[in-house]
This record gives C-alpha cells, sequence and structure tokens, in this order.
C-alpha cells in the first residue's frame, strides 16, 4: 500500500492511488550539482506537497513575490528521493505485474540532458565495472525491476514462463541492436506484423534469459556496447533514445487441459534530451524540418497530445510518422500501460527547460486508454466458447 507522503523525499497527490489509468506521471527533481552551486544557480522548485511542484518564477532565494506556476501530478519525487523510492511509490510495481499477465508496459523518462534520465533508470555507469551483481543503493529503476520480476514469477507456480530481452538504440531514426555491435552493423529495419498484430525490428538479437544474471547480462551488455557505438561524439548519448524490452511469456495449464498464453513485455526508454525538441515545438515548424533533429521525440509529443486530446483520441494518432513511436505504439495506444517520469533540474538557469518539460507532463497525463491483455487470437475464440459451455451447464444444472 501506499503512503500518503514520503516526507521530504516526495508527495502524492490524491489520485495517486487510482489504478485504473492507463498513463501515470511522476516528476523526478534532481539535487542541484556542484557546478551549478558554485556559480550561484538558485533553487527555483518548490515542493508544497499533495503532488504539487511550483515554479518560483522570481528566483529570489525562494521568496515568492508572485504567484509561482502551479503544476499537480501523481507523485513528485524531490531531490532528497531514493533510487528506491521511483521503484516503491511510483505504479512501477503494479506495470511490472500486468506485463507478467500480458499487457504491454512502458516506462520512459523524459527530459532536458542532464535532467536525471539515465540516473533514474540505470544509476551512475560506475555501477557496472565491478560486474551488476554487487548491489547498491544507487541501482537504478530497470535493475531494481528485474530483481522484482524475477521474485514475481518464482510465486505464480501455476504458469511456466519464457522472458527474452532486447536492447536497441534510435539515433537519428536508424535502429541499432545495442547486443549486437558489429564492425559493419547495419541499421535495422522497422516492420509491421500481421501474427504480431504490430510493429517489431527485424533481425533484432533477443535474448533468452532464464535467471535474473541472464537480464542482468542483457542490460550490461547494451550498455557496454552502448558507449562503443557512440564514438565518442558528445552530443550522441543526449540525441538517442535506448528501448530495453523485456518480452514475458506465459503458459498456464487450464482445467480442461487447453493451455492459455500471454505475451506481456515492459520497455524502459530513456528518451533523447527534450531540448532538442525545442525548436520544433514552435508555430508553424512542420514534421520534415524536425527531421534532422529528433523526429522521434517530436512525434512523441504530437501522439501523446492527440492522444490526451478527447475530440482527436479516436480519429488519427500519427504512430507510424517515427520508429521510437511504432515501436511503443501497442503501449500507447490502448494494448497496455504506460508510465512517464519526467525528469527536471531545479536550478534557475534551466527554467524555461523545467517548464516545458512540466507542460509536457501535464498533458501526457490526460491520456486515458482502456489496455487489453495480448492473447492469441484463437485462444480467444477458445476462451469465449469455453465461457458459454461454462454458462450452459450452469443453465442444464437448473433445469
Ligand atoms: P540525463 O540522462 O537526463 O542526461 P543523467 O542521468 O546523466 O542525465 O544525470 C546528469 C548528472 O546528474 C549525472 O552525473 C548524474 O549522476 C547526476 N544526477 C542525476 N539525477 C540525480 C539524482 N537524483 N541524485 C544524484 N545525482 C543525480
Ligand atoms: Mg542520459
Amino acid at each position: 500500500t501506499m503512503t500518503r507522503s514520503l516526507g521530504s523525499r516526495g508527495s502524492l497527490c490524491d489520485e495517486a492511488a487510482d489504478e485504473c489509468d492507463n498513463i501515470n506521471v511522476v516528476i523526478r527533481c534532481r539535487p542541484l550539482n556542484d557546478k551549478e552551486r558554485q556559480r550561484g544557480d538558485e533553487n527555483n522548485l518548490i515542493f508544497p506537497g499533495e503532488g504539487q511542484a511550483w515554479v518560483n518564477m522570481d528566483g529570489m532565494n525562494g521568496q515568492l513575490t508572485q504567484k509561482p506556476k502551479v503544476f499537480t501530478y501523481n507523485v513528485v519525487f524531490e531531490p532528497e528521493a531514493l533510487q528506491e523510492d521511483i521503484l516503491e511509490h511510483s505504479g512501477v510495481k503494479r506495470l511490472l505485474d500486468m506485463a507478467i499477465d500480458g499487457f504491454s508496459c512502458t516506462i520512459f523518462c523524459y527530459g532536458q540532458t542532464g535532467s536525471g534520465k539515465t540516473h533514474t533508470l540505470t544509476g551512475p555507469p560506475h555501477l557496472f565495472d565491478k560486474g551488476p551483481d554487487m548491489f547498491s543503493e544507487s541501482h537504478g529503476l530497470i535493475f531494481r525491476s528485474f530483481v522484482y520480476l524475477f521474485n514475481q514469477l518464482q510465486n505464480r507456480d501455476d504458469q511456466e514462463f519464457t522472458l527474452t530481452a532486447s536492447y536497441l538504440e534510435i539515433y537519428n531514426e536508424k535502429v541499432i541492436d545495442l547486443l549486437n555491435i558489429g564492425t559493419n552493423t547495419k541499421p535495422l529495419q522497422v516492420r509491421w506484423s500481421k501474427k504480431k498484430r504490430g510493429f517489431f525490428v527485424e533481425n533484432l538479437f533477443e535474448i533468452e534469459c532464464a535467471e535474473l544474471d541472464d537480464l542482468l547480462a542483457v542490460l550490461e551488455e547494451g550498455l557496454r556496447n552502448r558507449a562503443v557505438a557512440s564514438h565518442n561524439m558528445n552530443e550522441y548519448s543526449s540525441r538517442s533514445h535506448t528501448i530495453l524490452t523485456v518480452n514475458i511469456t506465459s503458459e498456464q495449464k487450464a482445467d480442461d487441459g487447453v493451455n492459455l498464453t500471454r505475451n506481456g513485455k515492459i520497455n524502459f526508454v530513456d528518451l533523447a534530451g527534450s531540448e532538442m525538441t525545442k525548436k520544433t515545438n514552435s508555430e508553424g515548424k512542420t514534421l520534415e524540418e524536425a527531421n534532422n533533429i529528433n523526429k522521434s521525440l517530436m512525434v512523441l509529443g504530437t501522439c501523446i497530445a492527440a492522444l490526451s486530446d478527447n475530440r482527436k483520441r479516436d480519429g488519427h494518432i500519427p504512430y507510424r510518422d517515427s520508429k521510437l513511436t511504432k515501436l511503443l505504439a501497442d503501449s500507447l495506444a490502448g494494448n497496455g500501460v504506460t508510465l512517464m517520469i519526467a525528469c527536471v533540474s531545479p536550478a534557475k538557469s534551466n527554467i524555461s527547460e523545467t517548464i516545458n518539460t512540466l507542460r509536457y507532463a501535464t498533458r501526457a497525463k490526460r491520456i486515458r486508454t482502456k489496455p487489453i491483455i495480448v492473447m492469441d487470437p484463437k485462444e480467444k475464440v477458445i476462451m469465449s466458447l469455453q465461457r458459454e459451455v461454462s454458462l450452459l451447464r450452469e443453465e442444464n444444472a437448473h433445469l
């Protein structure tokens, strides 16, 4: 059960307990760093509780002389929040449980470069120098989710699970396999599959993970290869998106011997820096112009805005316009659940980017879709027939 307040580490709004929402938005504010402190940068965010974040527009040492901008979210994590708090209080466990049950789930970190996206998902880079086994307080959400996932699977002895993992990067609309980096690796194609009823990446490595260590090895290998793929380009990591996916197939034997198969998954998405979309967000810019900056991030914003607008949500949602949105379409569109962790800096010098991120997060919060379990169509028919048979039996019994 959730506690109402995390003390100095954050707060939850009343709606945080509403577990039916298909997109939840939480905010994480990182601490001021040494550089910012040294140059006299001020703390411009105020956290009064109840899931609120106030932006102090004066920036005068915390004194408010004019009305602050007020934003409200499901959960707000303050700079003191621990890595553990993100797993415990942002609804991640519910998403992981749903992925086990056959839903498509996505957790993505959004925010400007340096706001703490990678820290939140992965933790500091040195963590994996000694191998992934050394547990530390600073391990990120991915590591913690893996541990939780395997614990949950062990509790379900009526089902058999097969887990596979993949790890890819999208840079400049090119998909690179982070588990298969070679000297002449060609970008992979995103295709649509009738059988999978969705988009998929052709020839992407999918590693079977029988144990926790296998999943951790995938994470470690991907992180190592990401550093290789970046060719020491400064802006590479801030302009690329990474998606680590865990596919969970479960087989459940029903009483009448018919197996029930479910295919759930969870995507962990470390997005490109949101400052890249600044130029394209202004009026009159077209998607074509965004091409060279960061098309995927731009289109994700358009999709989220359309999904959250009741008048538009039944109309055309442009998932097909970018690689990222194609690959996340099933989670965003209604087959699944999404958690957005919007990362912000508290520094006065970052105030306009912080407001951009808070606004983006507010728009995303209005998306409401109905999640469905991904099941084989044949099994759906079988299940409905079984239901009918048992209804008939019941009726017969009453005759
Ligand atoms: P991003 O991935 O959004 O560009 P990073 O996660 O790399 O940002 O964070 C930038 C720097 O700030 C890193 O040195 C990181 O360790 C530090 N940092 C980010 N968030 C936190 C936090 N919550 N607590 C402590 N340090 C943090
Ligand atoms: Mg990063």
